[in-house]
């Protein structure tokens, strides 16, 4: 059954113009997939809950603050355990802490104007007093922080991806960033995506200016994909491995 509006990911963004059709169909029309075969938030959330615990006011991180679940398998505990010591290493240098009112935490963001729901991630938003970047890795290109004080949105990354603060190279920052652009207002935002097991990070800074190009950039995909989704043949393939709508597919009954 379908939902109001579809939800939009940063993967699906990525994805859709090589992705099943059928497959493409689905998810766009909202329909709800049959199975979510997707565990890996086991890790990714208790992460994001002890970094927030952790700069629950303005301060640098605490180890003491990443408190493992219990339910977690020894591999799971393993990476959590590494990811934690990576986060506190990472952002030792300057102290922030984390703002949890901009009303894109834990449900995706609806669009209406777009007809769907912007989904992915928005791990960490951070606010700072002054003008600082921040310490460490690798500064993108992008402009200044400038004074005034400095909003991060910084994202986490467990699965050895592409490590990517450009919103021009990455859905994921792109989605992020408009989704925040209203509570972020005028203000730049300073995106740091880290790769907290290879402790590899990329910053980059976003001006308000550029929302209206990043914007027309979400436009001209979703059109693409609603264009293929139009024609929603099952393209068999890799895409099968990790399909929603496996079930009932015509393409795949024998
Ligand atoms: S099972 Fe395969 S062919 Fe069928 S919709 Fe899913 S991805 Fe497409």
């Amino acid at each position: 059954m379908a939902t109001d509006l579809p939800t939009v990911s940063p993967y699906l963004l990525d994805r859709g113009p090589t992705m099943c059709r059928r497959r493409l169909a689905g998810v766009l029309g909202g329909r709800q997939p049959s199975y979510r075969p997707f565990n890996r938030w086991r890790v990714r959330d208790p992460l994001v809950a002890g970094a927030e615990d952790a700069q629950a006011v303005l301060g640098l991180p605490r180890i003491s603050a990443f408190v493992a679940p219990a339910q977690l398998v020894h591999e799971e505990r393993a990476v959590f355990d590494q990811a934690a010591q990576g986060y506190v290493a990472s952002f030792s240098e300057s102290p922030a802490e984390v703002a949890l009112d901009h009303g894109c935490h834990h449900l995706p963001t609806k669009d209406r104007r777009r007809g769907v729901r912007l989904g992915g991630t928005i791990d960490l938003v951070l606010q700072r007093p002054g003008g600082t970047v921040g310490s460490g890795g690798t500064v993108g290109s992008g402009g200044t922080v400038g004074s005034g004080g400095t909003v991060e949105l910084r994202q986490l990354e467990l699965w050895r991806r592409p490590v990517a603060a450009d919103p021009n190279r990455s859905w994921a920052v792109l989605v992020a960033a408009l989704r925040l652009a209203p509570w972020v207002a005028r203000r730049p935002l300073l995106v740091v995506h880290a790769d907290v097991l290879q402790r590899r990070i990329r910053r980059h800074v976003i001006q308000a200016s550029e929302h209206e190009h990043l914007g027309g950039r979400l436009d001209d995909r979703l059109a693409l994909l609603r264009r293929r989704a139009a024609d929603p043949v099952p393209e068999p393939g890799s895409d099968c491995a990790i399909c929603g709508f496996i079930a009932d597919c015509p393409a795949l009954r024998n």
